[in-house]
């Protein structure tokens, strides 16, 4: 049997005569960039978050209009997690500032709240937490944290969007809440886009500035801005998929569950924290042997991830920052044992209960 790690086309299929419907809609319609398609997604995924939101052009670009809004300056220091994806410190750097690293707990794979505070300077200005597979972080200890030293939080939800954290929705917890609708995310577009959640009222004009060259009024430039924006067919698409978030996510829950009961005396299997709604974009096992299960799995037709291989700290492209190995032990360790087994809405239950057969099999 082949078992996909994300089948796409399993899900447009089941879908096709609302998209393709919602698709011909904008295409007659001859508007094409934000307009009222936009707008009235923005209006809809508000609603379902309990905040106000903004649509731009992808989750990387939610994370720089949080940052810009900030005003986040070259001597500035942004504290965020070493094992994420690259974007979420990679903006911190495009607007010059530096990136610092801190260690992830082992059970959750999300910031260790207790290390936040020895990383403090007077230059800190921001965290940027991220609510990593789609589990939310320590989000109360890192807000009194973030009290305490008058910091602003930003929420890396790209991959949790729908999870919750003590019964409110990840990413409307923080000043900001950064979401992306990059095909594969749990809310995916069929092509790029992203969403940022304000706390603050008067955020949202000059946000809602920036997506478009800084302008208030056409051609009348307030700030340097950006051109981020999602257009229509984006916006029409999601629209009909955001009406399937919840069931879609209750799926991933199902599959979890039924990994977590049949390898959890076999591997190390991820789990939510208590009073939280874990998402699962990602289903992330650990476990010694990683390239030999790896290949193992490839041989029985499934296919396996590592998210990710090498934490953001020992990338080339943040050598300058002086990191070395050994600087975030356990970032570090979950880097070389970690392994996420297939999991998305369509997946059956003869392909779940292939790779779970699959994996018992090799640690026989
Ligand atoms: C996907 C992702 C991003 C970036 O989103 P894009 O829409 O691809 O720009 C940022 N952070 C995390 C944690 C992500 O998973």
């Amino acid at each position: 049997m082949r078992v996909p790690f994300i089948d796409l086309k399993r899900e447009y299929k089941s879908l096709k005569p609302k998209i393709d419907s919602a698709i011909n809609k904008v295409a007659r319609s001859g508007s094409f960039i934000l307009g009222e398609t936009v707008a009235d997604f923005e209006k809809n995924i508000s609603r379902y978050l309990g905040a106000g939101a903004l649509s731009c052009a992808s989750g990387t670009d939610a994370l720089l209009l949080a940052l810009m809004v900030l005003n986040l300056k070259p001597e500035d220091e942004v504290i965020t997690a070493s094992f994420t994806f690259a974007a979420t410190a990679a903006t911190i750097a495009r607007l010059g500032a530096k990136p610092v690293f801190v260690d992830i707990n082992e059970n959750t794979f999300n910031l260790d709240a207790k290390l936040i505070e020895r990383a403090i300077t007077k230059k800190t200005k921001a965290i940027i937490v991220v609510h990593l597979f789609g589990n939310p972080a320590e989000m109360d200890e890192i807000l009194a944290v973030a009290k305490k030293h008058k910091l602003a939080v930003i929420e890396d939800a790209c991959q949790a969007i729908g999870a919750e954290y003590k019964g409110k929705k990840v990413g409307t917890l923080g000043d900001f809440g950064c979401f992306s609708f990059f095909p594969t995310k749990n809310l995916g577009a069929y092509g790029d886009g992203g969403l940022i959640v304000r706390q603050k009222k008067h955020n949202y004009d000059l946000i809602k500035k920036l997506r478009v060259h800084g302008a208030g009024k056409k051609y009348y430039h307030d700030f340097i801005g950006l051109n981020s924006r999602l257009d229509a067919l984006q916006a029409a698409i999601l629209k009909v998929k955001l009406a399937y978030l919840d069931k879609w996510n209750n799926q991933r829950i199902m599959t979890a569950k039924k990994y977590n009961s049949l390898l959890k005396n076999i591997v190390k299997t991820p789990g939510a924290a208590r009073g939280c709604k874990h998402v699962f974009h990602q289903y992330a096992i650990l476990t010694k042997n990683r390239e030999k299960l790896l290949d193992w799995l490839r041989k029985k037709g499934i296919e396996a991830g590592v998210y990710y291989p090498l934490p953001l700290h020992l990338q080339k492209c943040f050598s300058y920052l002086g990191y070395k190995q050994g600087d975030l032990p356990i970032t570090e360790k979950i880097s070389r044992t970690i392994v996420s087994l297939p999991i998305f809405p369509g997946l059956l239950d003869q392909e779940l209960n292939y790779v779970i057969k699959a994996v018992k099999e090799f640690y026989k």
